[in-house]
């Protein structure tokens, strides 16, 4: 130890070792700062940052060890031969270059790297002796120089832990630190350990006094300017990097104009064309794109417009914002090019799904108010359009058969012919359900509305077979035309609405026109409708019993339940009013149960021989649960399937005849009567008496009325009881108000007669059998 500081103090220069120690100091800061700019750069750069630290940091460490040299005043002189001090800078920027490759990847990346520059620096330092001029032989003391080894190692270990652990200012002021005292332990201990001998026989050096201060400020102005040079570069290439960095990670693809031609381009810029960035260098800024408004794209405008690409995806959407900077001494634009595409994308799909529907595509409520508002507004002096509302026949039982996604599948079908069927300009929207309107070009005449209507019913027609296809339905289509039947939206609408009413009132299947009688009549239908639905849960409704006279003994056979709706504010409500509309709207299902729950409850109170006709309508038979549902009637209410009769007309005989014929074959299996009503108003009756199960017939009571003037509806009623006998069918009159009626079909063989004459339907008959007698006397 003492050696060494002796070795500093007394054998060197004072002087040229602080300058030594400077460089050391300057190299050493220079090296560090150099490494933490590789240690930022991307992995690519990162090999250039290391080469620049490993000559800097190599050239500066050999420079303070020549100058240490030169500053040793021994008792010898002592010069450099070239060759060997040129090798030793070679070694010393090899070394630390090397010793700077396990930095990033190793574990044990301090040690390696501080052990590989204890050696480089050692190697540079022996290698410099022997290119040592001097008349001596030199002796070195090893173990000093073995120790000034190990503590060099273990400093420079130490610099890179503080390097790798370190931040800020720190990370390069304790590594620089720890490394100059690791460069000045190896220089000092090596030299103090040196013995030279003199030896006149050997040759001295070449060089004299004056060139070694030459030499010395050379290598030290050479050193320091490229410490300089290095060290600038790293902090110059750091803002440069941050501020592209910056430029690059920005959204928008950025470009720098000068006179209509790019400058500059930033990588999200190129992208957004689908080119490279150094081909658009030199382009002119306006063949890339064209702005919405047609103003050169290149030319300033802060606020943002809306430009389309001419090249790469056209169908792109831009926002460009252009600004003016100086770029490079000159006034430049800085485009700035944000892709809208995908927001514009999102936006017309947010806006398409508010105004079409999701199932069919077609327009929805709100884009077809919104289009018919518009004709209204827009429309001329004599310009003319309809209005055409559809619904689909059958289209719910399709979907209580055969599920919602059949029913999807039929309405997409529907629509994709609708469509097919308009004509170019006719707008075809699903308000909902199966609700389906067309709004017509301007100019459609009345006559050619109706065409339409009915190219849509032949089309129908011949793609949905129902003979075929269990899943196909019908349309039945009402017309409203514009200026005639109303001039704002709403009423339009309410004239179509009012016409497809009318239409399938008429039968479905079928195109009507609006007409304001009918509206008036379908006001009424619609509220009668409306009030009918709350009949029930509001009590208004109530069943009466007409007798049912034997001719046999006399007495009382049955009664027939007739269902009698007390209006609020309309009073007595007719059943040949309310039954169709009943019928027309399904509200006959729930009428229909309640009417037979009420009559069977009503019957279990009387004699066990008293029977109770029940009106079935044809709408119930359709239903392929009627048996089921009359057989759990009949179990809750405990009335004998043998006292309930059923009466049916012909009209439940016109549709659907398998599915009443089985239900007629459960209800006849239960022990229940099913009596034809209203024989002779229907179209094929004697062809329905056998082909269909009935026990009974009962002759309408406009035959009983006409028979007395007319001798032809006399002859009937006689064909009527006639076929009945020999069909074995019993036969039951109605509607003898007279004697003579009754005399009249007694003669003829009637086996049960019904009317005002033996009873008008009145209220519930007494449930004793007291009181039946009573009736019955
Ligand atoms: P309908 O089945 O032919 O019923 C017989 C109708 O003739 C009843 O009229 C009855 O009051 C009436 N009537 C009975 N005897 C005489 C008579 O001597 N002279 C005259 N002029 N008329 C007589 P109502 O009760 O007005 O029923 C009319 C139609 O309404 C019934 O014809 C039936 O088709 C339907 N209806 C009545 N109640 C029900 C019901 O509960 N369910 C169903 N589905 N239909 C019903
Ligand atoms: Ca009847
Ligand atoms: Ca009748």
């Amino acid at each position: 130890m003492f050696a060494v500081l002796e070795c500093v103090a007394v054998q060197h220069d004072r002087r040229i070792v602080i300058l030594a120690a400077l460089i050391a100091l300057l190299g050493m800061l220079s090296f560090y700062h150099l490494l933490l700019r590789a240690d930022e750069s991307p992995l690519k750069r990162r090999p250039t940052w290391v080469l620049v630290a490993a000559f800097a940091s190599g050239l500066s460490v050999w420079a303070t060890h020549f100058i240490a040299m030169l500053a040793y005043q021994g008792s010898v002189p002592i010069g450099f031969d070239f060759p060997f001090t040129g090798l030793s800078a070679v070694v010393a920027v090899l070394g630390f270059w090397v010793s700077l490759q396990f930095l990033w990847d190793k574990k044990a990346a301090a040690v390696l790297s501080g052990v590989t520059i204890t050696l480089t620096v050692g190697a540079m330092h022996f290698i410099g002796m022997t290119g040592m001029q001097v008349a001596a032989r030199i002796d070195y003391h090893i173990t000093p120089i073995l120790v000034g080894t190990a503590v060099a190692a273990v400093l420079f270990t130490l610099s890179f832990v503080a390097f790798k652990h370190l931040r800020g200012w720190q990370q390069v002021v304790v590594s620089a630190s720890a490394s100059i005292l690791g460069i000045l332990a190896l220089h000092f201990t090596a030299m103090s350990s040196t013995i030279l001998i003199p030896d006149p026989t050997m040759h001295g050096p070449d060089i004299d006094g004056f060139d070694r201060l030459v030499l010395m400020a050379a290598i030290s102005g050479v050193t320091f300017v490229v410490l300089a040079i290095t060290g600038a570069a790293a902090l110059i290439d750091r803002y440069l990097v941050d501020l592209k960095g910056l430029v690059g990670a920005t959204l928008d693809g950025m470009a720098v104009v000068r006179e209509g031609r790019i400058v500059e381009v930033n990588a999200r810029f190129a992208q957004l064309f689908d080119a490279s960035e150094a081909s658009l260098i030199g382009e002119n800024a306006d063949d890339l794109m064209h702005a919405d408004d047609g103003i050169p794209a290149h030319v300033a405008r802060a606020v943002g417009v809306e430009a389309v690409p001419n090249r790469g995806d056209r169908s792109r959407t831009f926002e460009l914002a252009v600004r003016t900077i100086e770029y490079r001494g000159r006034p430049c634009e800085v485009m700035a090019v944000r892709d809208l595409t995908e927001k514009r994308r999102a936006q017309r799909e947010v806006e398409y799904l508010a105004r079409h529907d999701v199932l069919t595509g077609l327009a929805n409520r709100t884009l077809f108010q919104e289009r018919l508002k518009n004709h209204i507004t827009i429309a001329q002096n004599d310009d003319q359009f309809a209005l055409l509302a559809l619904d689909l026949d059958r289209f719910k039982a399709v979907n209580d058969l055969f599920g919602h996604a059949e029913g999807d599948r039929v309405l997409r079908a529907v629509a994709r012919i609708l469509q097919r069927a308009s004509r170019e300009g006719d707008l075809v929207g699903r308000l909902g359900g199966d609700e389906f309107v067309i709004l017509t070009a301007f100019g459609t005449t009345s006559d050619e509305a109706r065409t339409l209507g009915e190219h849509i019913l032949s089309t129908f027609r011949r793609e949905m077979d129902y003979v075929s296809d269990p899943t196909a339905v019908g349309v039945t289509i009402g017309i409203a035309t514009f200026p005639a039947n109303g001039d704002d939206s709403e009423t339009l609408m309410h004239a179509a609405d009012m016409a497809l009413y009318r239409a399938k009132i008429n039968g479905r299947g079928i195109v009507a026109f609006y007409d304001a009688a009918m509206d008036l009549e379908t006001r009424e239908r619609r509220r009668l409708e409306s009030d009918l639905r709350q009949a029930i849960s509001r009590n208004e409704l109530e069943l009466l019993y007409q007798p049912v006279h034997s001719v046999e003994n006399g007495e009382v056979a049955g009664y027939e339940a007739l269902v009698r709706w007390q209006h609020p504010t309309r009073g007595m409500v007719p059943p040949d009013v309310f039954i169709p509309i009943a019928e027309e709207s399904g509200i006959i299902i729930t009428l229909g149960e309640w009417i037979l729950h009420e009559a069977c409850s009503t019957a279990v109170g009387w004699p066990p021989h008293i029977k109770v006709a029940v009106n079935v309508s044809p709408v119930q038979f359709s239903l392929a649960n009627l048996a089921y549902t009359i057989c759990n009637t009949l179990e809750k209410t405990g009335l004998a399937p043998s006292r309930l009769e059923l009466e049916m007309t012909e009209a439940a005989l016109l549709k659907d005849r398998a599915v009443t014929l089985a239900t007629m074959r459960q209800l006849k299996e239960l022990g229940i009567t099913i009596v034809m009503d209203d024989f002779g108003t229907g179209y094929s009756s004697l062809s329905n008496l056998r082909s269909f199960p009935f026990d009974k017939i009962k002759i309408d009571r406009s035959f009983i009325a006409a028979m007395k003037q007319d001798e032809n509806a006399h002859a009937i009623v006689r064909a009527i009881i006639g076929l009945g006998r020999s069909l074995d069918l019993p036969v039951t009159a109605e509607g003898i108000e007279t004697d003579s009626q009754y005399r009249m079909v007694v003669d003829e063989g009637c086996a049960q007669a019904q009317g005002y004459l033996f009873g008008k339907p009145g209220k519930v008959p007494a449930r004793s059998r007291r009181a039946d007698k009573a009736v019955l006397s």
